[in-house]
């Protein structure tokens, strides 16, 4: 059986200045390193044709499926706050799009597959350990039902790469909604070419906003959609204490959805001042910045938008400004539902930011580990017995028993049941998050080893990220004492 894939590539449609067209290259020795058959499933893709020797070569980039249209997308974008007009696609080929069974149309795309037009003087490869870590981060993620980009599957192609040292080269099959990024409209906005943008706003409205096709001004209202999503996007790293590490607007999607897992981790202990990636000095992407620094980069996408919004520049930026106006609300919302989720507060009152505050400043205070501290609070919610694990968190324990009062007098105010509290909190409290330790432990048995047991069993405890499963047990645990933990771009 052939891998068949049914193809219906509209961005390869769009004008040439989108994108170059170009073919992958060859891995010399293809071995399938991880399948996600499941996601293959959704794709209409048969897994065991994926899997065997035809899906491998194409999953290499040794043989392009039919129906694709091999091509590298233009974009552009402020990199730590530097303007760059030309960027790309440098190491990541879009084979095409598929429309799943969900009837989502999702981009396929090889990422490692080698040099297009904007590798500049990169090499278009990708080395193994990076590949492993958006793969186990990116399937974590969507199990933790966050919007984001999905992997299919990662390869090795027999070839080194060269970075600080040798290191297997590998290609990893990603799957997104769509990857036009705000660099994407950036790209078009720098050239003046409105035309261009007016096409690119329209294929987005069609594909990921068509709501927004039936607005009295459509422009505006992608704006506030990209906008809202953005919002609630960024809501949800922080309430999983993820740290996306590289937020430049050509890392960030105009879909809504996390995309470009670099130097991306979570944090243990709760300080908002988390940095991991050892590129990001000044800390623009520390953990507690990502909100502003998405509505930052949602300015630059407004600003790219202007000559669209209205005719005379005056009403345009009125109208960006109007827009932009409401990302603190959209994120606020969802920032602040999320946590009475995670507190067990099923009403709204005032006064619950405030409460949820006081115990987060009571965690940075004390080093106390951010998703271990939630996720002990679930059983404390019913019963106050299991108070002592959860002191235990704090480095002075009486920091928690302070607010723990606060939280049970309110927790009272609204009743309820004791045992529906505890399993609701459950489902939104997660027992486990891609730590740091374990996914370093998994890569570096892979990478030095060739070992991928750690690999695969980190992946499926990850799959269910609310469920302590015996099998999984260690996974569960306080990290050793992780001091200064460094991230490096560069998949
Ligand atoms: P990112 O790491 O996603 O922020 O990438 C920034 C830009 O550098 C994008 O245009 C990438 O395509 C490009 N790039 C990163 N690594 C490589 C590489 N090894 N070869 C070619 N281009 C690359
Ligand atoms: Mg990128």
């Amino acid at each position: 059986m052939t891998a068949a894939i049914s193809f219906d590539n509209s961005y390869a449609r769009l004008p040439p200045s989108f994108y170059a067209r170009v073919l992958p290259a060859p891995a010399p020795e293809p071995r399938l390193v991880k399948l996600n058959r499941a996601l293959a499933e959704e794709l209409r893709i048969d897994p065991e044709a994926l899997a065997g020797p035809a899906g491998l070569q194409f999953l290499a980039g040794n043989a392009v499926p039919e129906g694709a249209e091999p091509i590298a997308t233009a974009y552009a974008g402020h990199q730590f706050g530097y303007f760059v007009p030309r960027l790309g696609d440098g190491r990541a080929i879009l084979l095409g799009e598929i429309i799943g069974r969900d009837g989502v149309r999702r981009d396929l795309q090889l990422k490692g597959s080698g040099r297009t037009p904007f590798s500049r003087n990169g090499d278009g490869r990708a080395a193994l350990g990076p590949v492993l870590r958006e793969y186990l981060v990116s399937e974590a993620m969507a199990a933790l039902g966050i919007p984001t980009t999905r992997a299919l599957a990662a390869v090795t192609t027999g070839e080194t790469v060269a970075r600080e040292r040798t290191l297997p080269g590998a290609v990893l099959s990603r799957v997104a909604t769509s990857h036009i990024r705000v660099g994407t409209f950036q790209f078009f906005a720098a050239r003046g070419d409105v035309e261009s943008l007016r096409a690119l706003a329209d294929h987005v409205i069609a594909r990921h906003y068509a709501e927004a096709a039936n607005a009295a001004e459509p422009y505006r209202a992608l704006l506030d959609e990209v906008i809202r999503r953005q919002g609630r996007l960024v809501a949800q790293w922080l309430l999983v204490g993820f740290i996306h590490g590289v937020m430049n607007t050509d890392n960030m999607s105009v879909a809504g959805e996390t995309i470009d897992y670099g130097p991306c981790a979570f944090m243990d202990a709760y300080d908002p001042a988390t940095v991991f990636s050892s590129i990001d000095e000044h800390g623009r992407y520390a953990y507690g910045n990502q909100p502003t620094i998405a509505h930052w980069n949602l300015t630059r996408l407004a600003e790219s938008l202007l000559p669209l919004l209205a005719e005379d520049q005056e009403q345009a930026v009125a109208t960006a400004r109007e827009a932009l106006a409401r990302f603190p609300e959209a994120f606020n919302e969802a920032y602040l539902a999320g946590l009475r989720a995670k507190l067990g507060l099923s009403e709204a009152r005032e006064g619950d930011l405030a409460l949820a505050q006081d115990l987060l400043d009571r965690m940075a205070a004390n080093r106390a580990d951010f998703t271990l501290t939630f996720r002990r609070l679930c059983a404390a919610a019913r019963d106050p017995a299991a108070d002592a694990e959860l002191r235990a968190l704090f480095e002075d324990p009486s920091a928690y028993d302070g607010w723990a009062a606060r939280w049970r007098d309110r927790l009272a105010e609204e009743g309820g049941d004791g045992a529906a509290r505890e399993a609701a909190m459950r489902r939104v409290n997660p027992a486990l998050i891609p730590r740091n330790h374990l996914v370093e432990g998994a890569i570096e048995a892979a990478v030095e080893r060739q070992d991928f047991a750690l690999f695969e069993q980190l992946l499926d405890a990850l799959m269910t990220p609310f469920e302590e499963r015996a099998v999984h047990a260690g996974f569960y645990d306080l990290p050793p004492q992780a001091q200064g933990y460094r991230t490096f771009c560069g998949t």
